[in-house]
C-alpha cells in the first residue's frame, strides 16, 4: 500500500534523515513522537502533499514523483482520505451537505449506520458552525470514510474528543479498515491510542523506529 524509502526533510532544522516505512493492506500504523518532531510533516509527505528533500514514496506500487499529474489527482481524489488535526468542513452548510459533497465526488453512498456509530445522526441537518468541536471532528471523519478510501491518513484524529469518544472513534476507524481492506496511518502523541494499531513507530532524534512497550 505504502512504501517510503530514505526520506529526509528539513525546514529550519533537519527533522528526519533517511527514514523508511512500509504499510500493508489492512495494516494500522501509528506514529508517535513529541511535538515538533516532524510527525505532521511526515504525514504530509506520505499523503502526497509535500515533497521531501530526498527520498521516494510509492503508493499502490506507484512512485508518486514519477506518475502523471492526472494519476496523482486520481489517487488524491479516490484512493486516499485525510483526517487533519484541524478539520476543513464547509462552514455555512449542514453536516449532511458536507457528507453529500464527498459522496457525490466519490460516487458512494452516505452510510446511515456510520452516522449512528459516530453519534452525529441527530445533528446531521444542523449547520456546521452550530456543532461542537468534537461533533465537527466526527463529521469530518464521516466525510473521509464516505469517500471509501484505501488508505486513511490521520493527524491527531481524536484531538478534540474526550477519552471515551476517542477510543470509540478509533474503533470505528479500525473496523472501517478491516471491512474495506484499507490501511491507516495515524499520527498521535497519545501512546494508549497508538497501541490500538498493529504497528507503532516512534519519530525521535531524526529517526523512525519500531516502538514496543
Ligand atoms: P509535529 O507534528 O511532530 O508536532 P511538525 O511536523 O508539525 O511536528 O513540525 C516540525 C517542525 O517543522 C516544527 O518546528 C515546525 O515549526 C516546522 N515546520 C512544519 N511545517 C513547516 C513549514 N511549512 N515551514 C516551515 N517550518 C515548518
Ligand atoms: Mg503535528
Amino acid at each position: 500500500m505504502i512504501k517510503a524509502y530514505n526520506l529526509s526533510h528539513s525546514f529550519d532544522y533537519e527533522l528526519f534523515n533517511n527514514i523508511s516505512l512500509s504499510v500493508k493492506p489492512k495494516e494500522k500504523v501509528s506514529i508517535i513522537g513529541v511535538s515538533g518532531s516532524g510527525k505532521s510533516t511526515l504525514l504530509h509527505i506520505l499523503s502526497t502533499f509535500l515533497k521531501p528533500n530526498s527520498g521516494e514514496v510509492y503508493l499502490f506500487n506507484k512512485n508518486i514523483y514519477e506518475i502523471k499529474e492526472k494519476e496523482l489527482i486520481e489517487i488524491r481524489k479516490n484512493k486516499i482520505g485525510i483526517i487533519f488535526q484541524f478539520h476543513y468542513l464547509f462552514n455555512g452548510f449542514s453536516a449532511y451537505d458536507n457528507l453529500k459533497v464527498a459522496s457525490l465526488l466519490a460516487e458512494t453512498k452516505i452510510d446511515e449506520n456510520l452516522l449512528k456509530r459516530l453519534k452525529i445522526e441527530d445533528v446531521i441537518n444542523q449547520n456546521i458552525q452550530t456543532l461542537s468541536g468534537g461533533q465537527q471532528q466526527r463529521v469530518s471523519i464521516a466525510r473521509v470514510l464516505t469517500k471509501k478510501p484505501k488508505i486513511i491518513f490521520a493527524d491527531e484524529p481524536t484531538g478534540n474528543l474526550d477519552r471515551n469518544t476517542a477510543f470509540e472513534v478509533m474503533g470505528i476507524l479500525e473496523e472501517y479498515c478491516n471491512e474495506n481492506n484499507a490501511s491507516l496511518v495515524m499520527v498521535t502523541h497519545d501512546e494508549e491510542l497508538a497501541k490500538k494499531c498493529d504497528t507503532i513507530y516512534k519519530l525521535e532524534n531524526k529517526q523512525l523506529k519500531k516502538w514496543t512497550t
